[in-house]
């Protein structure tokens, strides 16, 4: 009842103070009324400004911090906190009540004022992140961040989108990736626009300028202009001044999203608790689907650099906001030098509450991440905007080429496959559960650390851990690529199986099986129980049958066992054993041999060969020719089946053509042999006419002559 009371009061206010606003705002029975309830940005003039602003601060009102002085300061407040105010008795005065930012740019317009009608809405920037993509499709591929991890849509079923940037764009690349997103909070929308200038930048001068082309091959970059659809097309459309998401909770609207992630969330200086406060950090740490989404986001990509736009105040924020972190005055050198290379001549500051993007970026990943608070208004004219965004660029470029002080991979000392590693920095308090880690798809790790000698330790379940000296300078690049080697458990002995029976010289199957507690790929050594040396052959994936084959070279019992080794070399157990019988396997016959005995040279004579083999097994054949060719083993037969093949001998001569048998168990017969005699007929050889018709010219010769 106090509440509707209080919303009275706050509505009598708002509409004296702004003749164009009526009653119907403030009817709460129905939902779209109440998305008409709009901000107001207020001043409150008193004479102990500075503190009162702390105060309200705590209280979760949304200060404008840089519009404190000893006498005033200025805040967004919603009609519930202008409410709030008044009963406190700080007399808030009204400098723009918020209303749909469209209807703004059209007066503007009208007025033939300086307009910001440059400014795009979500719907527009997905249009132009598709155009890029388009026109640089080598670099530039727009992904749906909803849909890619499968999180829920916004409250109004939004989805949020960004833009990767980088050589081989469709690939994953062992790189470090970049985040840049803007517009967590809706009504800063210079964020946008700094983050399109962005996309421009490293898209035109790819190519052309080295050194952007060095960094968008190095890195993957990943832009996402707005991260709070609902809130920002809210401003487009409804209130100007709007700043959460559009979730509703206790009858009040709106999540204040860069207060909302799961680090610092329950502490002394996180959002508000109240529903309707402009900070309110929601019921509960990451309820939001903009949270989830950037949370899946990031347990994917492993950021090793975040910037984060907000608007506005010129300056960088850092590290927490009441929490301790070791590396805090690291953090603060280098947001100075952030700040100073965006133009903000080194103007920085602690986060105003904790439950930021931000400072869980660097909680739970280490990552080199700030918020950069851009411009020195919410929505300046369009001109003014890209102005800002260009000034800041060069930060941007800073960020990229700030050489990440120690990275590296963990993979497995064996395999190389890439290790999820936890990285401890020994004898160094980190008092609130930050993680360093490696990521799985490539065991990269990226660690910021101020000048130092470091003592890093390696721990990943399954490994024994290592640990490493690096010494860190302010401006080095170390590589540290660390190999961990494992616990091992054997291979369980390999379960064998095959026919009891085998034949002297056939090709014995043995089946082989044994499973690994690691899943390791599997060597196996076979005993074939004959005194033959085996070896190792593999690998095998774990659990898989394999056949491994032996030729047995005369008959009786054998006794067959095996082991298995995985790829760290440590050895099963044997198998259990398992006998054999192989038996004796008798030859085929001498091959008979049939065809022409007499031909000539260059004429193709067939010849058959057939054997019969006593077990019936099927044949092969070998035949020399005795001209230096012949068949090798060809085959195979069925027994009893002769084997044709011609063959031309080129030079006159005698031939013994020589032919054996082998069963398909590799036992051979004796040479059986056969006679061929070339030429069949002398008197038609080629010689002997030329011997002849040469006598006869010279007798010819002879009689002409006398
Ligand atoms: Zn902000």
């Amino acid at each position: 009842m106090k509440k509707i009371l209080s919303v009275a009061t706050c509505v009598l206010i708002i509409c004296s103070a702004l003749p164009f606003a009526s009653g119907k705002y403030y009817d709460k029975s129905s939902e779209s009324d109440q998305n008409n309830l709009t901000s107001c940005h207020i001043k409150i003039e008193i004479s102990d400004a500075e503190e009162i602003a702390l105060l309200l601060s705590q209280k979760g009102f949304d200060i404008l911090k840089n519009t404190i002085t000893s006498s005033k300061l200025e805040l967004i407040v919603n009609p519930y906190e202008f409410e709030e105010l008044t009963i406190l008795g700080y007399n808030p005065i009204i400098i723009t009540k918020g209303r749909p930012f469209r209807e703004i740019q059209a007066e503007k317009i009208n007025l033939g004022l300086d307009v910001p009608d440059g400014y795009l809405d979500y719907y527009e920037i997905l249009d132009e992140l598709n155009t890029t993509e388009s026109i640089y499709p080598d670099i530039c591929k727009v992904y749906d961040i909803t849909d890619k991890y499968n999180v829920s849509p916004t409250y109004e079923g939004r989805h949020i989108y960004a833009i990767k940037i980088s050589d081989n764009v469709a690939d994953d690349e062992d790189e470090p990736n970049f985040l840049m997103v803007s517009c967590h909070h809706a009504r800063e929308i210079v964020a946008p626009v700094i983050a399109m200038y962005a996309i421009d930048q490293f898209t035109s001068n790819y190519g052309l300028n080295p050194v952007i082309t060095d960094l968008v091959d190095e890195y993957e970059i990943w832009i996402a202009p707005v991260w709070n659809p609902d809130g920002y097309q809210f401003v487009f459309n409804y209130d100007n001044m709007w700043r959460k998401n559009r979730h509703p909770y206790f009858g009040e609207i709106g999540v204040d999203l860069n207060r909302n992630y799961p680090f610092g969330w329950g502490s002394g200086c996180s959002g508000s608790s109240n529903p309707y406060s402009e900070t309110y950090k929601g019921p509960s740490p990451a309820s939001e689907e903009e949270t989830l989404t950037m949370i899946a986001f990031t347990q994917d990509r492993h950021f090793a650099k975040i910037i984060d736009y907000h608007s506005y105040g010129r300056e960088v924020l850092y590290g927490y906001c009441c929490h301790s972190h070791p590396f805090s005055s690291f953090f603060q050198s280098e947001a100075i030098s952030i700040s100073n290379e965006a133009g903000y001549s080194g103007s920085v500051r602690s986060p105003s509450a904790e439950g930021e993007h931000f400072e869980w970026q660097i909680a739970i990943n280490g990552s080199y991440a700030n918020l950069m608070e851009t411009h020195n208004e919410f929505q300046p004219s369009y001109t003014s905007a890209e102005a800002e965004a260009a000034q800041i660029w060069p930060s941007t470029i800073w960020i990229l080429e700030r050489p990440i002080s120690l990275s590296g991979h963990v993979t497995d000392y064996v395999t190389g496959v890439p290790v999820e590693a936890e990285i401890t920095l020994n004898g160094i308090t980190f008092s609130n559960d930050e993680e360093f880690k490696s990521e799985p798809d490539f065991g990269r790790y990226h660690l910021f650390l101020p000048a130092g000698t470091y003592s890093i330790k390696f721990d990943a379940e399954y490994y024994h851990s290592k640990t490493q000296q690096v010494v860190v300078t302010s401006d080095c690049a170390e590589v540290l690529d660390v190999k961990l080697n494992r616990y091992n458990e054997p291979p369980l002995a390999p379960i064998i199986n095959g026919y009891d029976e085998g034949i002297e010289g056939g090709q014995y199957e043995l089946i082989v099986e044994a499973d690994d507690p690691e899943n390791d790929d599997l060597y196996y050594f076979v005993d074939w129980g004959d005194q033959t040396s085996g070896e190792w052959t593999g690998p095998f994936p774990a659990g898989e049958q394999v056949s491994i084959y032996h030729i047995y070279k005369s008959p009786g019992q054998y006794t067959i066992k095996a082991k298995a080794k995985d790829v760290y070399k440590d050895e099963s157990l044997w198998s259990k054993p398992f006998t054999i019988t192989i038996i004796e396997n008798m030859c085929p016959t001498d091959p008979e041999i049939k065809g022409s005995n007499r031909g000539s040279p260059g004429i193709e004579y067939e010849y058959s060969f057939c054997s019969t083999d006593p077990e019936g097994h099927k044949i092969y054949y070998f035949v020399e020719w005795d001209d230096g060719s012949y068949e090798e083993w060809i085959g195979p037969y069925n027994a009893g089946e002769p084997a044709k093949v011609t063959h031309a001998w080129s030079e006159k001569d005698k031939y013994k053509i020589q032919a054996k048998a082998q069963d398909e168990n590799s036992a051979e017969s004796g040479w059986s042999t056969f006679n061929v005699n070339i030429p069949r007929n002398r008197f038609l050889s080629r010689n002997i006419i030329k011997i002849f018709s040469d006598r006869f010219i010279k007798i010819f010769k002879f009689f002409f002559i006398y």
